[in-house]
C-alpha cells in the first residue's frame, strides 16, 4: 500500500508564515519535504515556522514578496528554482479578505482581494509550470474556499475570487495532465486563523450551527488534504475541489 513518502521534494507554500499556510508547511516537512515559504509582512511569524521547520531537519527557507505582483513572483521562483534545484509542489495558500456589502465596497477592496487571492494564483502557476514541464512532474495545489462554491453575503470579493480559482483549477488540471502535472483545489470551511478572529462569537456560534461536526476546523484538518492531494496517494486525482469543511455545505 502506497504511503504518504514526500522526500527529496520541494513545495513552495505562499502565506507558509501562519495560519493554514504553516500547518501544511509543517505537515510537508514531516513528510519529507524541502519547504520554500512565501509571506508579506510578518516576518517574526514567518522566522517563528523557519525554526520550527529546520528543527524537525526540514531544508527550509523563507522569501518575502508580494504574490499578487507578476514580476516579482517570476523573480522569486526563479530563485526558488536556484536554491533548491527543482519545484515538485506548488501550494498557492496566500489569501486575504476585505469584507463588506458591495454598496460600501471600494474598488480598491475589490482589485486588492482578487489580486492577491487569483492573480497570485496565476504568477505561481504561469511561472512554475515550464519548470514542472522540463521536470515532467508537478503537483498544484490552489486554496480556494466553500463561500466560492456557495457564495457569501458581505464577501462578494473573497467569493469571486476563490470561484475564480476553482475554475482556473480545472481548465489548468486540463491543460497540464499530459505532461503528468496535477491540479487541485481545497475548499476548507470554518477554520480557526487569524483571519476569523475578528468574527463575533455570535457569528461564530451561528456558523457552528451549520457544521455537521459541531466544531471549528484547524489548519492540521486542511493539511491532511494537502498532504493526500501532493502524495503518490492521489496520482489519479485532478481537476478536484477537495471540501474541508466538516460537514458545512
Ligand atoms: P491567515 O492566517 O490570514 O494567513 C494568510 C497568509 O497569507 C499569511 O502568511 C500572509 O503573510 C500571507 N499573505 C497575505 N497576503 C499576501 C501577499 N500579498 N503576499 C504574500 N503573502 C501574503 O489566513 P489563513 O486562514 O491561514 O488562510 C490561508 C488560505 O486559506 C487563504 O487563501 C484563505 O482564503 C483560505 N481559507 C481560509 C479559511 C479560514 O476559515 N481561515 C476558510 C477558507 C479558505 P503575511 O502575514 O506576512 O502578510
Amino acid at each position: 500500500m502506497t504511503t504518504i513518502d514526500l522526500t527529496g521534494k520541494v513545495a513552495i507554500v505562499t502565506g507558509g508564515s501562519r495560519g493554514i499556510g504553516k500547518a501544511i508547511a509543517l505537515a510537508m516537512a514531516q513528510n519529507g519535504a524541502s519547504i520554500a515559504l512565501v509571506y508579506r509582512h510578518a516576518s517574526e511569524q514567518a522566522e517563528q515556522t523557519l525554526k520550527e521547520l529546520r528543527d524537525i531537519g526540514c531544508d527550509a527557507e523563507a522569501f518575502v514578496g508580494d504574490v499578487s505582483c507578476f514580476d516579482e513572483v517570476q523573480q522569486q521562483v526563479a530563485a526558488i528554482h536556484e536554491r533548491f534545484g527543482h519545484i515538485d509542489i506548488l501550494v498557492n495558500n496566500a489569501g486575504i479578505t476585505h469584507d463588506t456589502l458591495l454598496m460600501r465596497m471600494s474598488e480598491q477592496q475589490w482589485d486588492d482581494v482578487i489580486n492577491t487571492n487569483l492573480k497570485s494564483v496565476f504568477n505561481y502557476a504561469h511561472a512554475c509550470t515550464p519548470i514542472m514541464m522540463r521536470q515532467r512532474q508537478g503537483v498544484i495545489i490552489n486554496m480556494a474556499s466553500v463561500v466560492g462554491i456557495s457564495g457569501n453575503a458581505g464577501q462578494a470579493n473573497y467569493a469571486a475570487s476563490k470561484a475564480g480559482i476553482i475554475a482556473f483549477t480545472k481548465s489548468l488540471a486540463r491543460e497540464l495532465g499530459s505532461r503528468n502535472i496535477r491540479v487541485n483545489a481545497i475548499a476548507p470551511g470554518f477554520i480557526d486563523t487569524e483571519m476569523t478572529l475578528s468574527l463575533s462569537p455570535e457569528q461564530k456560534e451561528s456558523i457552528l450551527q451549520r457544521i455537521a461536526l459541531r466544531r471549528q476546523g484547524t489548519p492540521k484538518d486542511v493539511a491532511r488534504c494537502a498532504l493526500f492531494l501532493a502524495s503518490d496517494l492521489a496520482t489519479y486525482v485532478t481537476g478536484q475541489t477537495l471540501v474541508c469543511d466538516g460537514g458545512m455545505s
